[in-house]
């Protein structure tokens, strides 16, 4: 362990077996924070590191933000916790109802979990029992997306579409899932500015697996609107309107996986309302509530909700649910989260910036292995030509580079993803794209 990255040497880093990463690597030279506020984390050894990635694309309204620090503590002495289970909570029902507020449509039922991942497996859920409420139980097949990530529960590693993390458990997926092409283009759409022209014929395979596997076979579509954690890919002009068009016509719900767009990223509080697109089931989670706490969301439509509810004379109606669903400290933190979103204008403050987003992340082109710039509101994305023989070695030296200047990018692949907190502004977006392009031309 470096002295430059921790100056801790007591810190035993062997019993955490960390998600998603290279341990052994990892362990070699830590990258360890220490606290946060605003737009910057404070590293272990003291230095101040700009936040380019609202930590993991969850703290849309920046760091320790003092209302909803005292919303967490007074809800941690006033209640811990509380069963949801045939009793309740007022800040989970509030939780919800602000949530609500802010949903397309008529999505204004909510269901609490705790992740991303379970709101994922919790809208697939709903969306079978929808179907069988509606005597049409036969249709259990899902159609995800390649390179979708849809959180890691079962039902999430099976419509999701990265290789890596189905792998190891392809034989146990759930049985009837396809897959549609992904919609990413660098022979067509490199170095498109927001939404790429090129693309929207590739929701028209919806229509390709409602042939091979009739219609009646099919529950619901799954996307990411904008899809994040396998490299943002943004949607082609018309692709979503599309995809909705195919889904009506053949009675199969459309689910929008928001947990990345959620909350005002794209310049809307969802990019439901950003597409005009509205979806039958949006999964949400961090931010949420800023990701203070775990935290995460279904919103289902009147005719889901009141489908299943209606099947039910009395009794039970949903048998689902987690014993932290509505928990009392991440509920408060959702409320408190929700008023400063609407106190502080964040997702207007989103849709202004992102133009002066736009021209900093395409002056990235023309810099040393960079072979493509995408973004969409305050979400970007830049992909590196990988190196010879080493895949994804190149945009992980450029993410530990941009770490050791103090400015953390994320990266997957070979492509640096930035999703920087809202109140991000237009110094601070120069630093990050300068530090990235000075780290790039660094980089072997
Ligand atoms: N869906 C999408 C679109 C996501 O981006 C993520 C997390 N990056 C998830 C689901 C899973 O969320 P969690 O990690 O909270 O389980």
């Amino acid at each position: 362990m470096s002295q430059r990255d921790s100056n801790d040497a007591s810190l035993d880093l062997s019993a955490f077996w960390m998600p998603f990463t290279a341990n052994r690597q990892f362990k070699q030279a830590p990258r360890l924070l220490k606290r946060a506020k605003g737009m910057y984390y404070t590293s272990y050894d003291g230095r101040r590191i700009l936040d380019g990635t609202a930590g993991l694309w969850c703290v849309n309204a920046g760091h320790c933000r003092d209302e909803i620090v005292a919303a967490v503590k007074a809800q941690a002495e006033e209640m811990d916790f509380a069963p949801t289970f045939q009793m309740g909570h007022p800040i989970a029902f509030e939780a919800a109802t602000k949530i609500a507020r802010h949903t397309p449509g008529d999505l204004k039922h909510i269901f609490l979990t705790n992740s991303g991942s379970e709101a994922v497996d919790t809208a697939l859920k709903i969306a079978l029992a929808y179907h069988r409420a509606c005597g049409q139980g036969q249709r259990t097949r899902f159609i995800g997306r390649e390179r979708g990530y849809h959180g890691v529960g079962f039902g999430g590693i099976s419509v999701g579409g990265i290789t890596p993390n189905r792998r190891a458990y392809s034989g146990a997926l759930l049985p009837a899932v396809d897959h549609l092409p992904h919609t990413l283009s660098l022979e067509h759409a490199a170095f498109s500015k927001g939404q790429p022209a090129w693309g929207a014929h590739l929701a028209d395979e919806l229509e390709r697996l409602v042939a091979l596997h009739d219609a009646s076979t099919i529950a619901a579509v799954i996307v990411e609107p904008v899809a994040g954690s396998a490299g943002v890919l943004i949607p082609p002009r018309g692709y979503l309107e599309r995809l909705r068009a195919i889904c009506d016509q053949y009675g199969i719900l459309m689910i929008f996986d928001e947990v990345i767009t959620g909350w005002g990223r794209l310049g809307a509080a969802f990019a439901a309302q950003y597409f005009g697109v509205t979806p039958d089931l949006l999964t949400m989670a961090k931010g949420t509530n800023n990701a203070a706490a775990p935290l995460g969301a279904v919103a289902a439509s009147a005719a889901i909700h009141d489908a299943i509810v209606g099947g039910v004379a009395d009794g039970i109606e949903f048998f689902h649910g987690y014993t932290y669903s509505g928990h009392p400290i991440g509920a408060a933190a959702a409320c408190a989260t929700i008023d400063l979103y609407e106190r502080e204008q964040l997702f207007a403050r989103a849709a202004r910036l992102a133009p002066y987003f736009e021209a900093a992340i395409h002056r990235l082109r023309g810099e040393p292995h960079v072979i493509d710039v995408r973004n969409l509101g305050l979400i970007g994305g830049v992909e590196l030509q990988p190196r010879e023989g080493a895949p994804g070695k190149r945009a992980y030296d450029v993410f530990v580079g941009c770490f050791e200047k103090g400015v953390l990018v994320r990266y997957t692949g070979d492509i640096l993803a930035f999703s920087p907190p809202l109140i991000i502004d237009e110094t601070q977006i120069d630093e990050l794209f300068s530090t990235v392009a000075q780290v790039i031309r660094e980089t072997k």
